[in-house]
This record gives C-alpha cells, structure tokens and sequence, in this order.
C-alpha cells in the first residue's frame, strides 16, 4: 500500500477552514470540492493512459489519452458525495459507481445499506472518494467489494486521516489482497482517533458538516 500526504500550503489552508466548527455547510461544500480537485491531481498521477497521434496546426505529434476500460469513481454515501463533483470534475469521461456504508456508532463496525456498483470490474482502475478515513472500515469495506468484482487497483481520496486507521487498511491488504496495488492520499494525517472513533483534532462528523444532521 502507499500512501501520500498532501504538503501543500493550499491544501493545509482550506483544511484549516474545513476544521473551524464556526464555517458554515455551503461553504464547507464548496470547500470540499475545491480540495479534492487538488488531491485528485495527485491521486490520478497514475491513471492508465495510451498514446495517440495529434495532428497539431503546424506538425504531427504524440500525445497521451485515458484508456478503455473508463476509471469508476466510488462515493461512498453519504459524505462521499461531497466529493464527486471534484472527482468528475478531473475525470469528466469516469464512470460513477455508488456504496452505501454506514458505521454502527456503537461497535464503530461498518454496514452496507446500498450497493450501485458494475457486477463486473475487471481491469478497471477504482477511485474511492470518503472524507475520513477514521477507524478504516468503511475503507477496508469498499476495497474488498471492488476486489472481490476484479477491480485492477484501487486509489482512496480522503481529506484527513487517522494513523490507526492507515495501519488497520494496510494491515488488512496485506493479509487479504497482497497483489493489488493500493494507494491512499490525504489531505492531513491527524493525530489520533478519540474513544468513539473520531479523527482527532479532525473537523466533527463530515456528513453532518456537509449536509446537515438527517440520518
Ligand atoms: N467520520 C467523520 O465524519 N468524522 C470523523 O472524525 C470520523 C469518522
């Protein structure tokens, strides 16, 4: 698994703006996309592409295109769509897929409740896109779905994590799914997860902060 962390000023700047409890949802939200547009730069550093020949106004030359099979986007709801329209923004020609997972607040254990996903995804690179990467189940959770439907790869764009939850996905990887190429990138790696599993200092419940508190 690899793992990159955003060192940017910018980046750090809107997170900063992200984490004041006193910033409001639209703005939050226009945040949000602002960011993941920067960290999809990085995140796509790698997207298959092939050459193609450009007939340019003055000569021939080579250039590059993303390949076939389309890359999927997944979002996994609620929060992660906040960050779609980030994503889509960057790989306008992606195809979306949808995940519904939900942690029980108790067990902190995740639950699928919804599931729009191609049945087949062989050969395809996945862009899994969820603010907070906490504890790493719903990470853990999403990766072994698209696994299991043959996806190439896997990339997860999160805007903070959290060190245990970074160690639990890569423990997980290499005990379940050691030949795939996994790579995470975030926005900040935080200090810690408090006891009910929040990123500390973190920016409160991203669902919440992005759309307000209906469950
Ligand atoms: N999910 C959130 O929205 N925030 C956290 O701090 C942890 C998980």
């Amino acid at each position: 698994m690899r793992l990159h962390v955003a060192n940017h000023p910018l980046i750090t700047h809107k997170i900063s703006i992200l984490r004041d409890k006193t910033t409001p949802s639209p703005v939050f939200r226009q945040l949000v996309e602002e960011l993941v547009t920067l960290l999809a730069y990085e995140a796509t550093r790698d997207v298959a592409v092939e050459k193609v020949k450009v007939e340019t106004p003055i000569t021939t030359t080579e250039g590059l295109k993303l390949s076939k099979p389309r890359p999927l986007i997944v979002p996994i709801l609620r929060a992660g769509l906040g960050m779609l329209e980030g994503m889509t923004k960057l790989l306008p020609s992606a195809e979306v897929g949808f995940l519904g997972i939900k942690r029980n607040e108790e067990t902190l254990e995740p639950y699928t409740y919804a599931e729009r996903l191609p049945d087949e995804l062989n050969g395809r690179q996945v862009y899994i896109v969820d603010p907070m990467l906490a504890t790493g189940g719903t990470l853990i959770d999403s990766l072994d779905y698209v696994f299991r439907r043959g996806a190439k790869d896997a990339t997860c764009v999160c805007l903070l994590g959290a060190p245990e939850g970074v160690e639990n996905v890569k423990a997980h990887l290499a005990k379940t799914w050691p030949e795939k190429d996994v790579q995470i990138v975030l926005g900040a790696m935080d200090e810690k997860l408090n006891e009910v599993g929040y990123i500390v200092p973190g920016l409160g419940d991203a669902g919440d902060r992005l759309y307000g508190t209906a469950d």
